[in-house]
């Protein structure tokens, strides 16, 4: 079975170890491309994490580094594909390779629009405005407190990514942030890596009507399987993961629900999914759900191939 997924950290490997190898198993990391075999990703999300050490003033130097790290990564091998477009997209689906979607996760680099134009021709396609700080283009869930929105930055920043194609992603933006970009956008747009803050109570989560925005506009929420987005206080497993996907399939439908993961992200995960190469697990534990494979096939790649093609046609 293939599948999209929404959100790694596997650019950050090579600062944990300096034995870290992408193209061999790696048992200390999530991903690797091994795993991605084992998985069937067709395509997976590199996310350019800016460590808070470098913000402000090294953020561009930092999103610099990581850039040429991805595509060393991507240009030094045969498995992997630069996914810039939809003819893109077509070739790895015909293909035995795997797609690399490059993000940014976090706007500091972006200081005006020459700068996300600079991005985007060196491949960056998806961007969250924040991590969990203020930057100059928004404020991240961290601010929640001081109730902060977009900045006018911000505003004719996602006017020019939506004029390019580059895919907003609203996880880790703070809830002021949120509902200006639900009132200016006019593309839909993803949480990529965001569970139901119903179920569990953590403020990286997304409210029912967060949830509901996003499925208005015909975006995805991708469950993040770090156990502290998953649940309160215990640890998690499968069925915890299920949950989220239930309950976001019941208040948004099956169509906006996708895979983020968060790997490499994050530091522990739910039982049975220790690494990427367990994804078959929750495809096994979706059936034994009740779930039809048409609606498996839905969260593991249909409803992301639908995205995709709405945003960048
Ligand atoms: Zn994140």
């Amino acid at each position: 079975m293939s599948a999209i997924i929404g959100h790694i950290d596997t650019l950050m490997n090579y600062d944990q170890s300096v034995d870290y190898n992408f193209f061999t198993r790696n048992p200390d990391f999530h991903v690797d491309i091994v795993k991605m075999k084992e998985a069937g990703i067709k395509v997976a999300v590199f996310a350019v994490f800016v460590e808070s050490r470098y913000k402000p003033f090294f953020a561009l130097q930092r999103s610099v580094q990581l850039i040429d790290r991805f595509l060393n990564l991507v240009e030094n091998s045969e498995e992997l594909e630069l996914i810039k477009d939809l003819i893109d997209i077509e070739r790895v689906l015909e293909s035995n390779k795997t797609g690399a979607l490059l993000a940014l996760e976090g706007g500091e680099g972006i200081f005006d629009e020459s700068a996300l134009r600079i991005f985007y021709r060196l491949g960056v396609r998806m961007i969250s405005l924040t991590w969990n700080q203020r930057n100059q283009l928004a404020d991240g869930i961290g601010e929640l407190e001081t109730k902060g929105g977009l900045t006018l930055l911000g505003k004719k920043i996602i006017r020019e990514m939506e004029d390019l194609g580059i895919i907003l992603d609203v996880s880790h933006i703070a809830p002021a942030g949120f509902w200006d970009i639900v009132n200016i956008t006019r593309k839909p747009f993803l949480a990529s890596h965001s569970n139901a803050m119903s179920l569990c109570k953590n403020k990286r989560n997304l409210d029912d009507e967060q949830i509901k925005a996003i499925a208005n506009t015909g975006g995805l929420i991708g469950i993040n399987f770090a156990p502290e987005f998953l649940v309160n206080n215990k640890s998690a497993d499968i069925s915890d993961v299920i949950r989220h996907i239930d309950y976001i399939r019941e208040v948004a439908g099956i169509e906006r629900v996708v895979l983020g993961t968060d790997y490499d992200g994050i530091q522990t995960t739910p039982a049975g999914l220790e690494d990427l190469s367990k994804l078959k697990n929750l495809k096994k534990e979706l059936r034994n759900n009740d779930y039809s494979k048409e609606e498996v096939e839905k969260i593991f790649l249909r409803n992301w191939l639908d995205f995709l093609q709405r945003v960048w046609r």
